[in-house]
């Protein structure tokens, strides 16, 4: 049976421990082929999430297709659903997809023999970039237990926070959250957050961990923020809050320099980004395989 990922929220311990075993097994040489043709529908821009689920796919045999904005029906009105129908009789195996739009409910669509991966749906989740964040932090750190970790930034239009901060739950760190007040989601129950910063530096203080966000202003109904100049200066990444961290930072990309984070710190020791960027091809390695092995 094929196997689906489209929310982190279906996964149980058990399984995101198998992808971090494979993941790491990836890392370090494994070799598998798997065959049959997946299809990539990619109606968001991209560039790290779109190129490792293509070289995954390429690296485990499989062959890929790509449709971006404006070429596929979708345009025309077609609906996601039956779209998907579409594709699994013309006879692929699976499709890997970024949309602008939140999927669910999605129990239906789970019924058809195509296997459904989920590469960011709107503001809902982003599963294999909460993995990856999860798998770097927990080569990075001893422990993710008790691990205190903040995000920073645009938490009410972010996928990534969404898939994130339940993972990470899950293995049972604390959370929390800092950001203009206009983007931070009135309930934060959902997501196991403890804490509540409107200071940066404070957050920075009591974490082991932080995680900046981008500003995603292409979700932005309203003005949320005053200026990204006084953004930056409120919430950014400094050279000042650099040397104040304790542990790491992270960042999923793209990143907006001299908005999220000075250009100066963002590869500096304590940055994680191009390890999460590394990461990404072996943990999307690891989620075809566990998707498409017995299918
Ligand atoms: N690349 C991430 C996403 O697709 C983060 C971002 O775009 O800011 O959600």
């Amino acid at each position: 049976m094929k196997k689906h990922l489209i929310s982190v929220r279906d996964l149980t311990e058990e399984d995101v421990l198998d992808l971090y075993d494979l993941f790491k097994q990836f890392k370090t040489g494994k070799k598998e082929r798997l065959e049959g043709d997946v299809f990539l529908l990619f109606l968001e821009s991209s560039t790290r999430t779109r190129l490792s689920f293509e070289r995954a796919c390429r690296l485990l045999g499989l062959q890929t297709y790509h449709a971006g904005a404006g070429e596929s029906s979708i345009e025309k009105g077609e609906s996601f659903s039956d779209t998907i129908k579409t594709l699994k009789a013309l006879g692929f195996k699976a499709l890997v997809f970024r949309v602008p739009f939140v999927f669910f409910p999605y129990e239906d669509l789970l019924k058809e023999e195509i296997s459904l991966i989920n590469a960011g749906d709107g503001t809902h989740q982003h599963p294999t970039q909460g993995l990856i964040d999860l798998f770097t932090a927990m080569e990075y750190y001893p422990s993710i237990e008790g691990l205190k970790i903040v995000y920073v930034g645009d938490i009410l239009h972010s996928r990534v926070f969404r898939s994130g901060a339940y993972l990470f739950n899950l293995f049972g760190a604390q959370l929390g959250v800092c950001g203009p007040r206009t983007l931070i989601p009135k309930d934060l129950s959902p997501f196991g957050v403890i804490k509540v910063f409107d200071n940066v530096e404070e957050a920075i203080e009591w974490s082991d961990l932080v995680i900046w966000l981008r500003l995603q202003e292409e979700r932005f109904k309203e003005s949320y923020i005053p200026s990204k100049e006084s953004y930056f200066l409120q919430f950014g990444l400094t050279k000042d809050r650099y040397a104040k961290l304790k542990g790491y930072f992270m960042h999923p990309g793209p990143v907006n320099v001299w908005v999220d984070i000075d250009g100066e710190v963002l590869y500096g020791d304590k940055s994680l980004v191009l390890k999460q960027v590394e990461n990404g091809l072996y943990v999307r390695m690891a989620v075809l395989y566990w998707a498409l092995k017995d299918g």
